[in-house]
């Protein structure tokens, strides 16, 4: 039976595929934007839009940018010889914390999950590659989630950047978590992260 109206529904239909709404707080989230105000919704539904024309990734480091290139990569006081590969945004926002990492980022934009069919064609991988020839970088940083997809993707990238025999390669201490829980970590936690790096031999 259908308890609510068909445009409620719609709504609710669109809520739950967020993640962790599931139908209870989708239905709850409907019905409280139905008792806001007008401006307010077409406001929200606006927003929404908006973001999703205006932000794309930025051309150098894959970055989220309302821009071509985005603030970090344009920044000219940060260090250009490091590099952090990171899986999404949520890396960033943990090296950021520290306020003593400098260096630029790689967002790869996902992990290789061999069960979904995500290979590494599908990350932002290739770019990665041109900019350590291109530019004079001396040391590529590890800083993605300790899972299984992350090692997985950790190992396949290493792979590639065997050929560049005098590059530093590093990863951030084991057993910190990087990823969508940073906002549960205080920075304190990935200062240590960053300066008990470790060399990865390959
Ligand atoms: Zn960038």
């Amino acid at each position: 039976m259908n308890y609510y109206t068909n445009s409620i529904d719609e709504v609710i239909h669109y809520l739950s595929k967020l993640p962790t709404i599931g139908r209870k707080s989708a239905t709850k989230m409907a019905l409280k934007i139905l008792e806001m105000d007008d401006e307010f919704v077409v406001n929200f539904a606006k927003s929404i839009i908006n973001m999703k024309k205006n932000t794309h990734h930025c051309k150098i480091c894959g970055n989220l940018t309302e821009n071509e290139i985005c603030n970090i990569c344009s920044d000219e006081k940060r260090d250009k010889s490091t590099i952090a590969i990171v899986e999404d945004i949520f890396g960033i926002v943990s090296l950021e914390k520290t306020k003593i990492y400098r260096g630029m980022y790689h967002v790869l934009n996902g992990l290789v999950v061999p069960r979904d069919g995500i290979t590494l064609d599908d990350l932002n991988v290739s770019s990665l590659i041109s900019r350590i020839e291109k530019e004079n970088v001396k040391e590529v940083i590890f800083a993605i989630s300790q899972t299984i997809d992350g090692e997985l993707t950790e190992l396949y990238i290493i792979d590639l950047l065997k050929k560049f025999k005098d590059l530093k390669i590093s990863k951030i201490a084991n057993g910190i978590p990087i990823g969508r829980s940073v906002e549960n970590y205080d920075e304190l936690t990935f200062i240590r992260a960053l300066e008990d790096r470790k060399e990865v031999e390959y």
